[in-house]
């Protein structure tokens, strides 16, 4: 099992399959994917990402969370994760994507045998989701939820980034509750990050949780607590609504003590945090079968350079200019 300095277990691992993106965020990619041409390196293929989740499945890896850019943008994107479910040894298969024809998608996805399913949708309100995504796409998404609904796939969660002056307000809170009341699904905030693209966005738009984290106390949501590997998100019942809120504050104390997961850039990086300055190739092992034990010894290495926290709180944004390279 992969384990750190400070007595962190990592069963979990994001992949990121591409940069490229279809959407364009305003506080990820406002200005839609651009290629880089400094890096004419290709992202990783599927015999290198075959290695790598097989790799981490020997060192102790129960979960995989494909993520990009859009990661469903890849054309074997199905390939992938039919891989990853009956070949690699992992256990769990997750996706994190925007929701892109998801419609089209939904049956292919369950019968891919997909385990869950993150979906970013900003707002409930048409027109503010297509300014901050600059796609005009809410109805096909939420036809895809439905959709999935109706072949019985459980595992839903649906993140919204929490954006001031654009979707925070108590009206934006109660159309969720609603959403939720009906749909048995997760409901999560993620405050806002700064990146390095992103200071004047952030410094707009940054608004602590705290004022979600009010409204749900307010209208008697229920804290519900987990074990230590459940991850960062702050969960909510009430007995009343079929789905659950929850809370991602990145910038909260406690925030990293929870972290229980490595990320991979689609160029093949290890990268230890998502924001941490820390970060080398591991691409050079990937490329044929007999190196899966120097590989296993270069991670198992690297475990040792995890920090403890992430220093967000001191304006540090590592080497993450926009989500889109880590996946978030
Ligand atoms: N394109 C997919 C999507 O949007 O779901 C996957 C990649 S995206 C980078 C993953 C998640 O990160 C999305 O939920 C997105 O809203 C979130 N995200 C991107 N930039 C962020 C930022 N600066 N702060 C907080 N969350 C961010
Ligand atoms: Fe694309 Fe996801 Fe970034 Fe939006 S958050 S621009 S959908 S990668």
């Amino acid at each position: 099992m992969l384990k750190d300095n400070f007595g962190r277990t990592f069963p979990y691992i994001r992949l990121s399959i591409t940069d490229v993106c279809n959407f364009k965020c305003g506080y990820c990619l406002p200005n839609g994917y651009q290629i880089d041409k400094s890096d004419n390196r290709k992202f990783l293929h599927l015999d290198e990402i075959k290695r790598l989740a097989r790799v981490f499945s020997k060192l102790g890896v129960q979960k995989i969370r494909i993520t990009g850019g859009e990661p469903t943008v890849r054309k074997d994107f199905f390939e992938i994760i039919k891989f990853l479910k009956n070949e690699s040894g992992i256990k769990k298969v997750a996706i994190t994507t925007n929701g892109y024809h998801l419609d089209e998608k939904a049956k292919m996805l369950v019968d891919s045998g997909l385990d869950s399913i993150n979906i970013s949708i900003d707002s409930l309100d048409r027109n503010t989701f297509k300014n901050i995504t600059g796609h005009d796409r809410l109805p096909e998404i939420l036809r895809g939820i439905q959709f999935l609904q109706d072949l019985n796939f459980e595992n839903i969660k649906i993140n919204a980034v929490l954006l001031n002056t654009i979707n925070s307000t108590e009206k934006d809170f109660d159309t969720w509750a609603s959403f939720i009341k009906k749909n048995k699904l997760d409901f999560r905030y993620i405050e806002l990050m700064r990146t390095g693209d992103n200071l004047d966005y952030f410094n707009k738009h940054h608004i602590s949780s705290k004022i979600f984290k009010d409204y749900l106390e307010k209208n008697n949501w229920i804290y519900q607590t987990f074990g230590k590997d459940a991850g960062p998100s702050l969960n909510y019942i009430n007995q009343e609504y079929k789905g659950k809120f929850g809370i991602i504050a990145p910038y909260s104390k406690d925030f990293c003590k929870t972290c229980n997961r490595l990320r991979i850039t689609s160029r093949g990086d290890l990268r230890l945090c998502l924001f941490g300055n820390t970060g080398i190739s591991i691409r050079h092992l990937l490329q044929k079968d007999d190196q899966i034990e120097e590989l296993q010894d270069l991670i198992l290495g690297q475990m040792k350079f995890k920090k403890e926290s992430h220093y967000l709180e001191l304006g540090e944004t590592g080497l993450t200019k926009n989500l889109s390279t880590t996946g978030g």
